[in-house]
């Protein structure tokens, strides 16, 4: 099933999306097909918290010249950077180089705390596209990354959420223009699902509608002003955005 968050005539809905159809929750309006002009999608959730995982595959830690982490490094982005499908990445003025990284989301669906990895699933809602929108040059002159992950429009997620997903083994890629950038599949995760949640849930409670983030592969690169850039993950569709640097 694919969950959906959208707005219709100025109010905002949860639903699925079936067929090329939404269906609304509040069930007196029925179905819709998408496209559909009255209907723009919204991020899939409004998380309290993204918990994002740094250098989950090997060969991203490579290009970044860091050794392979014995476990998980994790930081967050702020609820405010997220924004959906379609909407603008702004480039901030005080940013040099600004990179897509694809990446899985996991989407949390109960309260989550001191999660066994065997127990693990039954805490997951689904999963979406996620683009974990860096400045790459604040990110190396600061040393640590919260200003570099943090900006405005630096968490762009969706389209929907997909509940019915095997994570192990999808192929995950970024298109920015039309040309492939990354490509790669989530069976080269140094550290599986079951084990991030039981890692992050160590540390912190995980609420519904949280967000963890997998990790990026190789071949992250800048985008500009101007450009179009698309997450696809086999399985779930494709998340685009473009890069402005209106405000
Ligand atoms: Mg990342």
């Amino acid at each position: 099933m694919k969950l959906v968050r959208f707005i219709y005539k100025n109010k905002i809905y949860s639903g699925t999306l079936d067929n090329n159809e939404v269906s609304f929750q509040d069930s007196s309006i029925g179905c819709i097909p998408l496209p559909h002009k009255d209907i723009r999608l919204l991020a899939p959730v409004e998380p309290s918290k993204i918990v994002s995982v740094g250098l989950n595959y090997k060969s991203h830690a490579k290009e970044l010249g860091m050794k392979i982490p014995d476990e998980p490094v994790i930081f967050l982005k702020p609820p405010t950077s997220v924004i959906g499908p379609g909407d603008a990445i702004i480039y901030p003025a005080s940013a040099g180089r600004v990179d897509y990284e694809a990446e899985l989301a996991i989407i949390i669906k109960k309260t989550a705390r001191h999660v066994l990895k065997k127990d693990a699933q039954q805490y997951i809602l689904g999963y979406t596209c996620f683009n974990d929108v860096t400045a790459r040059d604040l990110q190396a002159k600061d040393g640590e990354w919260t200003r570099a992950k943090s900006f405005d429009t630096f968490a762009p997620i969706g389209p929907w959420i997909e509940t019915e997903l095997a994570p192990k083994n999808l192929r995950l890629q970024t298109y920015l223009n039309g040309q492939i950038k990354q490509d790669s599949r989530t069976s080269e995760f140094i550290f599986d699902i079951p084990h991030l949640i039981e890692f992050i849930t160590d540390i912190m409670t995980l609420l519904p509608g949280d967000v963890i983030t997998t990790g990026t592969p190789e071949n992250v690169g800048p985008m500009c002003p101007g450009d179009e850039v698309v997450v696809e993950i086999e399985g779930i569709g494709k998340l685009k955005n473009y890069v402005t640097n209106k405000r």
